[in-house]
């Protein structure tokens, strides 16, 4: 059984103060009894205080990316020993922002993956199309090719999460439809079955990301092949996150 994940994306958002503020009030809203594993993934800088504050929650701890380089001279990076000692058990990979704005490529995905699951940090890997690859009707080669060259030579996909995240939806406020993410998402679960085997395939979590929010999240979480969801604005308020944590059950 795959249970559900919803993780928040903080992007470049949020100081220490602001970070301490959206915790303390978040912890209180968790009973405990929520069916969705949470995950919350700060900025680096704040990484330290969320993790003091989830302490005797559920709340797990991500990054927003991660070097596949063990350790060196990388300035501005950060590894996959440094995240796990602060605390993280997640790193979100190839995300749509990395790819457009950094040079994030296929081969760059297929290292930090492997070196994420080496050290036993849980890669969520995300895929997905522009709107004209879309409305070109290359969305599916398109996914399946960051799925086939992200996992290159990758023999066993067990702790690893993939996040669908149609590029025209993020931060746009236009969502997929649930039609259109589950649709994908069955085609990304074939693709798995391919490479690993039917019951691999069925053991991961895919998520879908773009523009959640409370008002969509149930419907969309409802597909047969949506295991949760990546949010990034409405992950930045407590309410609205906790919402859509609750929409998945
Ligand atoms: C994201 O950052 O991964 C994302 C899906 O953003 P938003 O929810 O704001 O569209």
């Amino acid at each position: 059984m795959r249970i559900p994940l919803v993780a928040g994306n903080w992007k470049m958002y949020k100081t220490l103060s602001e970070t301490k503020e959206f915790m303390n009030h978040f912890v209180k809203l968790l009973k405990g009894s929520e069916k969705a594993e949470v995950l919350i993934c700060p900025p680096y800088t704040s990484l330290y205080v969320v993790n003091e504050l989830r302490q005797n929650t559920k709340i797990k701890l991500g990054a927003q990316d991660v070097h596949w380089e063990e350790e060196g001279a990388y300035t501005g990076k950060v590894s996959c020993n440094m995240l796990i000692a602060s605390g993280c058990e997640y790193v979100i990979i190839g995300h749509s922002e990395q790819r457009t704005y950094f040079h994030e490529t296929d081969e760059t995905v297929n290292k930090k993956i492997k070196k994420s699951l080496e050290k036993g940090l849980i890669p969520i890997v995300c895929v997905g199309e522009t709107l004209p690859q879309r409305e070109a009707n290359q969305h599916h080669e398109v996914v399946k090719k960051q799925i086939i060259e992200g996992f290159k030579d990758i023999l066993d996909i067990k702790n690893t999460v993939i996040a669908y995240e149609p590029v025209w939806a993020i931060g746009t406020g236009r969502n997929a439809t649930p039609q259109q993410a589950q649709e994908m998402q069955h085609y990304i679960r074939q693709i798995l079955a391919e490479l690993y085997g039917k019951s691999k395939a069925e053991e991961i979590r895919i998520l879908y990301g773009g523009s959640l929010k409370p008002e969509n999240a149930k419907e969309i979480f409802s597909e047969p092949d949506i295991d949760g969801g990546l949010v990034g604005g409405a992950s930045l308020k407590p309410d609205s996150f906790y919402q859509i944590v609750l929409a998945a059950q």
